[in-house]
């Protein structure tokens, strides 16, 4: 299988770094689980998207960045992998002591 080496424009690439920066941060940077991120990484490893950089060739993120996030997803259509959703509003639930 051929890797595609182009990536999006720097612009664009920005744009897609501080969307998905905004969305973690309100989250609550939120980490996956090593076996989510393993899961990740190896979809990503097999993807015709994925540079020699190791970017995503579609968003222009570093997978091995983009992977760790529970808020990121995968921009292909449809994605190889989801974001991670936790409770009903997506976000993580806070158990009481
Ligand atoms: S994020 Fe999705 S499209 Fe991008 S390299 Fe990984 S699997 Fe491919």
């Amino acid at each position: 299988m051929t890797k595609e080496s182009k990536t999006p424009s720097i612009f664009k690439m920005l744009s897609n770094f501080a969307k998905s920066s905004i969305e973690y941060v309100a989250a609550g940077m939120p980490a996956v689980s090593e076996s989510e991120y393993k899961k990740r990484i190896e979809t990503c490893h097999e993807c015709p998207h994925l540079t020699d950089t190791k970017q995503c060739g579609l968003c222009g993120c570093y997978v091995e960045v983009k992977a760790g996030w529970r808020t990121s997803t995968c921009p292909d259509t449809p994605p190889r992998w989801e974001k991670v959703v936790v409770g009903k509003s997506g976000k993580p639930i806070n158990l009481k002591k």
